[in-house]
């Protein structure tokens, strides 16, 4: 079982899709194991977002996520990492394909609509980083039962 950091970011929020994104991340079987909605702070998105922190769309970027709040989401399941980059697919939504969360909802790489974790080793950076202190779930659903 493992556990992934997904961020809904504020294009999500500002188009009304948030109902949208975690439903496909609830059918394709994962646990929400924690979420909370958040206002990132230049701190959390300078460390987030240090490996890109040298490029020219940068303080774009940290502007973008502090437009509105942003939610954070632990998903647990069988190899959460990977399934939830499958289903956001790639970072620019040109090359995104159908039936993808970024394939489907966005138009372009300055607002591709949410972020999860790259690896399993970053996966635990990252929910250390917005979860800190604040213990995951642990609880069991009905249909978990026939996984
Ligand atoms: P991700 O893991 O798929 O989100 O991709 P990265 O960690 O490489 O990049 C972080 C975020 O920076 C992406 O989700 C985009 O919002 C943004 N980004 C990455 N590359 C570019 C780029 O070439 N141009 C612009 N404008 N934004 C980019």
């Amino acid at each position: 079982m493992q556990t992934t950091l997904i961020l809904l970011k504020p294009d999500t929020i500002e188009r009304g899709l948030i109902g949208n994104v975690i439903s496909r991340i609830e059918a394709k079987w994962l646990q929400i194991a924690w979420m909370k909605m958040i206002q990132l702070d230049n701190d959390i998105i300078n460390e987030h977002y240090a490996h890109i922190a040298d490029k020219p769309f940068f303080p774009a970027i940290v502007k973008y996520m502090q437009r509105t709040p942003v939610i954070a989401i632990a998903a647990k399941g069988k190899n959460a990492v990977l399934v939830v980059r499958s289903l956001i697919w790639a970072t620019n939504p040109l090359d995104a394909l159908p039936w993808t969360v970024r394939g489907d909802l966005a138009l372009n790489i300055d607002a591709n609509i949410i972020h999860a974790s790259d690896s399993e080793e970053n996966a635990e950076i990252e929910l250390k980083r917005f979860f800190k202190g604040e213990g995951i779930f642990e609880y069991s659903r009905l249909i978990d039962e026939v996984l």
